[in-house]
């Protein structure tokens, strides 16, 4: 139902957050939906969006969980984002972990992101188990996702990207991402607009990451030809098999066994 407070971009972010729930069919009547909380400006607008009332989705709940990476014992962030939970009437569960300094280990330095962010989802996936999330929600939005996809392209040697409804543990969860066809820019917005402050970001390799160095070519492309991002998206939806490398009789790509 819309309200007399509800903005045009709080109707825009609905309508669209509500249209990729029902195309991907993410959210079913009772779910019970653990909701990712890195305390960064997406996750908490997710929360928020989630939280307000949806005209085409059925009942479900919510449980916010924050896994806190440990990477500054004394930053008061962790205090603040409680509060903000609290004071918003969220169900909540806070985890204090050391998976950032582990993650940045010496026998790890190399690549952090990899580790971190999988022991960080073993947690989450043992948290919503406990208890009775069937599904995980992370707010992972439309940026996010060109962006995984030219990351994986360029440093994995494949063409993929993240799901907006990905089934795991044989179904046993869903991995959604309500904001999937959400642009950053709008959600960044959105968070001015309702005042939502982000927890500081204490990790040491979030300015040097190479999901930033992506977005900052995508940027620099944009000055050029500002649809780079919109056109990366929609070709996501257009893939021509017929014009991709053709398969062997085992199911390899004949360009996979070239030489370098
Ligand atoms: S940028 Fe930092 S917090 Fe994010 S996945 Fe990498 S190591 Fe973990």
């Amino acid at each position: 139902m819309s309200g007399k407070r509800d903005t045009k971009l709080y109707l825009h972010l609905k309508k669209w957050l509500e249209k990729a729930a029902v195309d991907y069919n993410m959210i079913k009547e009772g779910d019970r939906i653990l909701v990712g909380v890195s305390g960064g400006l997406d996750s908490l607008v997710l929360l928020n969006l989630l939280n307000t009332r949806m005209v085409f989705l059925p009942q479900f709940s919510m449980l916010a969980v924050n896994v806190d990476m440990g990477f500054d014992q004394e930053y008061r962030g962790y205090a603040t984002l409680e509060k903000y939970l609290k004071e918003n009437g969220y169900e909540y569960i806070m985890e204090k972990t050391d998976i950032g300094p582990l993650a940045h280990s010496d026998y790890n330095k190399k690549n952090p992101c990899f580790l971190c962010s999988r022991m960080r989802r073993k947690r989450i996936f043992e948290i919503a188990n406990e208890n009775g999330c069937n599904k995980i929600a992370f707010a992972h939005h439309k940026d996010d996702i060109i962006e995984t996809l030219l990351i994986n392209m360029f440093y994995g040697r494949e063409i993929s990207t993240m799901m907006p409804d990905q089934s795991v543990f044989r179904g046993k969860f869903h991995i959604i991402r309500p904001l999937a066809y959400i642009k950053e820019t709008l959600v960044k917005k959105y968070a001015k607009e309702k005042n939502i402050l982000a927890i500081k970001d204490m990790c040491p390799t979030s300015k040097t990451s190479r999901r930033l160095y992506i977005k900052r070519l995508l940027d620099y492309m944009e000055k050029d030809n500002k649809d780079v991002r919109e056109n990366i998206f929609k070709a996501m939806s257009h893939v021509k098999m017929d014009y991709l490398p053709s398969r062997d009789v085992d199911g390899r790509a004949l360009y996979e066994m070239s030489a370098e």
